[in-house]
């Protein structure tokens, strides 16, 4: 039996196994969509859904989970993030 690892979404708090959820790994200094966990590095989670996302973009969560400062690659990652034609379907 495969073991269940599970997550906190920064948007509703929901905990989720984890591969339910968005994966954001910052790494070098720019956040990633991790869905392979390929990347290292430090990492938060969202529910693919777009209430967790915007949820978190308002109250700042992807600022306050991975201490990253960098609003300018914070606000390109939310705009990947909510690109319907992006990377995630939502
Ligand atoms: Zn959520």
């Amino acid at each position: 039996m495969q073991k269940i690892i599970n997550r906190k979404c920064q948007g509703c708090n929901g905990v989720f196994p984890r591969e339910k959820l968005i994966k954001i790994t910052l790494s070098g200094g720019t956040l990633h969509i991790n869905p392979t966990s390929k990347i290292l590095g430090r990492s938060m989670y969202l529910c693919p859904d777009i209430k967790c996302i915007k949820t978190a973009i308002k109250k700042k969560r992807i600022y306050s989970a991975l201490k990253f400062k960098n609003f300018d690659e914070i606000s390109s990652l939310e705009k990947e993030l909510l690109n319907p034609f992006g990377k995630l379907n939502v």
